[in-house]
């Protein structure tokens, strides 16, 4: 994620939401009309979920464009009452070019019950989330929602909402929908593991430093 950012097309942006509102929807990761998604497709240009539909059942024409400070720039409905906090998330972090909310069950769970996921249970999540970190609570919809997300952006690659749901984000969206499938599958082996099954083996710092120097060597390839 470096040098100049590759753009999604527009026309690209209004696919790719709807094939992803699709998996999130047929995964249970969203009931009804939760979860919103959204993709910087240029400086100034946002291509994002229209509030109170299903993110199961969207057709392309129903996106909504807008700018960074908000104002619709064409759709006639009207943006996700979250659209703050994904602008938000693109004003932190330049390298970001997707953004998906969803409640995924279990992740959830461990949201309200207000526990970070710790990485050391498997190796894939060492690499493909780090640790994830609890924001806290703040009102669905309201300008407090950005500020509790914001200190995550640079730092994570994803965050848990305090009685809410999960947050991730990526330079590709796609990337963001993977990542919110593996932290709801390590939420998943989480709870069986600690509090199912009730016992860990902890992988060692060593062995994740390790697993994430091996990571980064593999990418300067
Ligand atoms: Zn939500």
């Amino acid at each position: 994620m470096s040098g100049s950012f590759d753009y999604m097309t527009e026309q690209e942006a209004r696919k790719a939401i709807c094939e992803i509102g699709k998996r999130l929807y047929s995964k249970n990761f969203v009931a009804a009309n939760d979860g919103n998604l959204s993709i910087r497709t240029g400086e100034d240009e946002i291509i994002c979920t229209p509030t109170g539909v299903s993110k199961g059942f969207m057709s392309e024409n129903m996106m909504v464009k807008i700018r960074m400070n908000g104002d619709v720039i064409e759709g006639s409905l009207k943006p996700s009452s979250e659209i703050k906090m994904h602008l938000r998330i693109y004003k932190e972090n330049k390298q970001i070019g997707g953004v998906v909310h969803a409640h995924p069950p279990i992740a959830t769970a461990f949201a309200v019950a207000g526990m970070e996921l710790q990485p050391n249970l498997l190796p894939e999540a060492a690499i493909m989330l780090g640790t994830v970190k609890v924001a806290q609570y703040a009102t669905p919809g309201t300008e407090e929602v950005p500020e509790v997300i914001a200190p995550y952006v640079k730092s994570n690659k994803a965050v848990l909402m305090a009685n809410h749901g999960a947050l991730t984000w990526d330079s590709d969206i796609f990337e963001a929908y993977y990542r919110m499938e593996s932290l709801e599958h390590y939420a998943k082996i989480s709870m069986y593991a600690k509090h199912v099954i009730g016992h860990i083996n902890p992988l060692t710092d060593l062995e994740i430093s390790k697993l994430i120097k091996n990571a980064e060597d593999r990418r300067k390839l």
